[in-house]
């Protein structure tokens, strides 16, 4: 596997994928990879034999008072990870790299990005928008992976990638779960026993509020007993039903409602969401 750290590493080994005419694939990331990661180079492996995956944590897109200093970072094991999973390449840059001193240029999607995590992260899809539209500028990759975990980032993406003719299709990936039911992420290291039990009530609270919306198709019950069963967490930031494309709050006629939860437990902030069109899904 090919370790970069610049970006003209990056685009001399893009250049010569053009030649031999390898369609590209990337999983954007900010490392400590776990296997909700690896599931995107899985999927990716079945489209192209060409996977490369970009380890960034990406100072823009936290807030000040966000974790950005504690943010754990793995890079050796992430490297040996992706070796593993049939990763081509990864790429590794500094801050300093993907962010010379007169970088002065912004992404900003609106609509989509007004709501939910965009109230509660104000300024994050910006660092987010614009760190992914450079990524898909250094590597031009024929496909890219964005993990249904954070449905609001895919949807914003999407949009992005709609809006400015960007020839890459966006793959989504399920959620990756722990076999309690956790949604994986690299941020759970930080849960205590006692945390971590208390996490699980995202997933429940998904799993009631589903319940009620198939028989009512009532937001505001399905919020109700959504916080209900979230009482136990340290704070909600939301519980709802929205629209998956657009996210708005949904309303009876809203053909891809989505469950969605933002809480802190401890001193991590999970999210978690759940297809509220399909009964069964998982
Ligand atoms: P992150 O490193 O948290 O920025 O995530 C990198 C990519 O992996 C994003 O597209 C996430 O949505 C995705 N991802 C994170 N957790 C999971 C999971 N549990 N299952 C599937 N994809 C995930």
């Amino acid at each position: 596997m090919h370790r970069f750290s610049t970006i003209d590493e990056v685009r001399a080994w893009r250049r010569a994928r053009f030649a031999d005419g390898a369609p590209v694939a990337l999983t954007p990331t900010m490392g400590a990879l776990h296997a909700g990661h690896l599931a995107h180079i899985t999927t990716l492996r079945e489209r192209t034999d060409t996977v490369i995956c970009s380890v960034f944590v990406n100072p823009t897109q936290f807030a000040p008072d966000e974790d950005f200093g504690t943010y754990p970072r793995t890079l050796d094991r992430d490297a040996t990870l992706l070796r593993e999973a049939g990763c081509t390449a990864l790429f590794a840059p500094t801050a300093d790299e993907m962010y010379r001193g007169d970088f002065s240029t912004s992404v900003i999607v609106s609509g989509v990005t007004e709501q939910f995590e965009g109230e509660h992260r104000p300024d994050h899809f910006r660092g987010v928008t614009t760190v992914v539209a450079k990524l898909l500028c250094i590597v031009q990759p024929d496909l890219v992976s964005f993990g249904q975990k954070d449905a609001q980032q895919l949807a914003v993406v999407r949009r992005m990638v709609d809006d400015l003719e960007i020839p890459t299709e966006v793959v989504p990936i399920p959620i990756v779960r722990d076999p309690d039911g956790l949604a994986m992420s690299s941020r759970n290291a930080f849960l205590s026993d006692a945390d971590r039990a208390v996490g699980l009530m995202l997933r429940q609270a998904l799993i009631a509020g589903r319940e009620v919306w198939t028989g009512t198709r009532d937001r505001l019950r399905v919020e109700a007993v959504m916080s209900n069963v979230l009482r136990p967490t340290d704070r909600i930031d939301y519980a709802t039903v929205v629209d998956a494309d657009r996210f708005v709050h949904a309303d009876r006629a809203t053909e891809s409602p989505l469950g969605v939860v933002a809480a802190v437990v401890g001193r991590v902030r999970l999210i978690d969401n759940l297809d509220f069109s399909d009964v069964d899904s998982p």
